[in-house]
């Protein structure tokens, strides 16, 4: 099972059709990727949305930049783009494959295991040894929502500056999580940034320009295409603590602070109510800060995370 068949030589786009495995009614998962080569030698720059397939920011990303021809005219390099690597967690809209397996835990994965297990091995040895920078589209999971934002792996100077490059309106330097597609491009030496903008199952239109704009940054700075970049208009917060703000009710949540909103301690945030109206408490903001993330359930239970917010302080 092979994700390209022939090497980079030529001046071209290719669109390749694989089988990743096969679900036990026997409908085959398929993989579809494509391949521009400039025609000359430069970066592999590897482009990768849905690897939880109910994360359709990212997908989305990929499939308007392959629309309007992004792509199309590249100056060096190559670009490798899988705009939905997760095709059965697409189908179920489940951020994971068959099983309750989660491909971002599967890696470096084996060719012989689970579906998860066959789309991480799959990447791990066609995609990662061959690319110099890697960038993965995700959203938040479960109701949450994240502000556009770029993790990378701690202390990891070269993801750091990229990141940099994006531009996103949040940085955020993270541990590597065991499983994850990060801890395998980090054994590589690969430099990858993860995108996380959004929430799972949910457009946000704002998510997807930010990426688009920062994927067109990143290939600009490194040669391999030519446009009219448009300057950035955010102020680039880069946090290296972050905290979370917990419900400390349950019952029905309304919030009236969000991402992208800067918080002072002893502000309200929201309110908690009980469905017989009996109880009624706002939500208070315990520190100060710039909420990253957000929680848009409609009902929540104590301890539930409501707010992500990045330490001001840290900056
Ligand atoms: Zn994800």
């Amino acid at each position: 099972m092979i994700l390209f068949d022939e090497e980079f030589v030529e001046r071209k786009h290719k669109v390749f059709h694989t089988e990743i495995g096969d679900l036990p009614s026997g409908t085959k998962i398929p993989l579809i990727s494509h391949v521009f080569h400039s025609g000359t030698d430069g970066p592999v720059v590897a482009l990768i949305g849905g690897l939880h397939g109910d994360e359709i920011n990212g997908v989305e990303v990929l499939r308007q930049m392959l629309v309007e021809g992004s792509f199309n005219d590249l100056t060096r390099g190559t670009l490798i783009v899988i705009p939905l690597l997760n095709f059965y967690g697409f189908i179920n809209f489940s951020r994971e494959v068959m099983n309750g397996k989660d491909v971002n835990r599967s890696f470096p994965g084996n060719s012989k295991g689970s579906l998860a297990s066959k789309v991480a091995r799959m990447v791990t040895t066609q995609v990662v040894p061959k690319s110099d920078l890697i960038i993965d589209l995700h959203t938040g999971g479960a109701s949450r929502y994240n502000f556009p934002q770029i993790r990378y792996t701690k202390g990891d100077t070269k993801s750091r500056a990229f990141a940099e490059i994006f531009a996103p309106p949040v940085i955020l330097d993270r541990n590597v999580i065991a499983g994850s597609l990060r801890s395998v491009s980090d054994r590589y030496g690969v430099p990858t940034l993860v995108y996380e903008a959004g929430e799972s199952k949910r457009w946000c239109g704002y998510s997807i320009r930010i990426g688009k704009e920062g994927i067109l940054r990143v290939l600009h700075h490194m040669q391999m295409i030519h446009t009219d970049m448009r300057p950035v208009r955010h102020r680039v917060h880069h946090f290296t603590k972050t905290k979370w703000l917990r419900a400390e009710d349950s019952g029905l949540y309304t919030w009236t602070k969000s991402s992208g909103q800067y918080v002072v301690a002893g502000e309200p945030l929201g309110f908690i109510g009980s469905p017989s109206g009996e109880e009624y408490r706002r939500v208070i903001a315990t520190f100060d800060g710039f909420i990253i993330g957000h929680n848009n359930a409609a009902v929540v239970n104590t301890g539930d995370a409501l707010f992500h917010v990045g330490m001001l302080e840290q900056e």
